[in-house]
């Protein structure tokens, strides 16, 4: 079994989906007492969002590689890092490591395209959802992308960092997000990515009938199989 390489924390109330999602389906691939084996840096979310805010995107992607190269000499064979906002740094992580980035975008379209979807909408924070770094990756796919319009998309970051990151988890954001998900859908959205790993913890696939891909969920998958492969 090869060993899965966690930067996580960001928030921690996903890398506990996370790791809870990978060990469940090593056991359920290998039986018996069998677990994951997972190595895990997680760092303080307060000190990597104030980064994120004030725009110091350097010294973010200066703390992302201290963190893989932990991982690299507690024997990782892969990094993956935990959170969809952060891969805005994930190229110059690649570039100073010498373990794969199993890349949360990827691993996302690669199930996308391989259910036949070709225009898909996306929810996240205002970087995730603004920036080239992640469009544009699920763009190479072959993908088209769809985004909320501004009022909403500051509606959504907001319940991201105010109440889920926080471990907060309310009715009428949940509301307010199945809303914007059915605009999503009327404007040709065939499916809707997840694109921040705290979202699945507010929305899930019972509360609508419009097909989401949870990000989270998708690239915890993708540890299992580097993991057993
Ligand atoms: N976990 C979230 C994401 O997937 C947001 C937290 C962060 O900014 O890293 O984007």
């Amino acid at each position: 079994m090869k060993t899965i390489g966690l930067i996580g924390g960001m928030s921690w109330e996903s890398t506990s989906s996370y790791y809870q999602l990978i060990n469940q389906e090593v056991k359920a691939a290998l039986g018996g007492l069998h677990s994951a084996k997972i190595a895990l840096v997680s760092l303080d979310f307060a000190e990597v969002e104030a980064l994120q805010s004030s725009g110091n995107w350097n010294q973010a992607a200066e703390m992302m590689i201290e963190a893989a190269l932990r991982l690299q000499a507690a024997g990782a064979d892969a990094i993956m890092i935990c959170t969809n906002t952060m891969h805005k740094v994930a190229e110059d992580l690649e570039a100073q490591i010498d373990l794969p980035l199993l890349h949360i975008a990827d691993a996302t379209a690669k199930v996308l395209v391989n259910d036949g979807v070709e225009t898909v909408a996306l929810l996240g924070t205002a970087f995730t959802m603004q920036e080239d770094f992640y469009i544009g990756r699920l763009a190479r796919h072959g993908l088209k992308v769809i985004t909320p319009i501004e009022a909403e998309r500051q509606l959504v970051h907001q319940v991201i960092y105010q109440e889920l990151c926080v471990g907060k988890i309310r009715e009428e954001s949940r509301q307010v997000y199945l809303s914007i998900i059915n605009g999503l859908s009327e404007k040709g959205a065939q499916a809707v990515i997840l694109g921040c790993t705290e979202i699945g913890l507010l929305v899930s696939q019972k509360h609508t009938g419009i097909e989401l891909y949870d990000t989270t969920a998708i690239h915890a998958q993708a540890a299992v199989e580097f993991i057993l492969n």
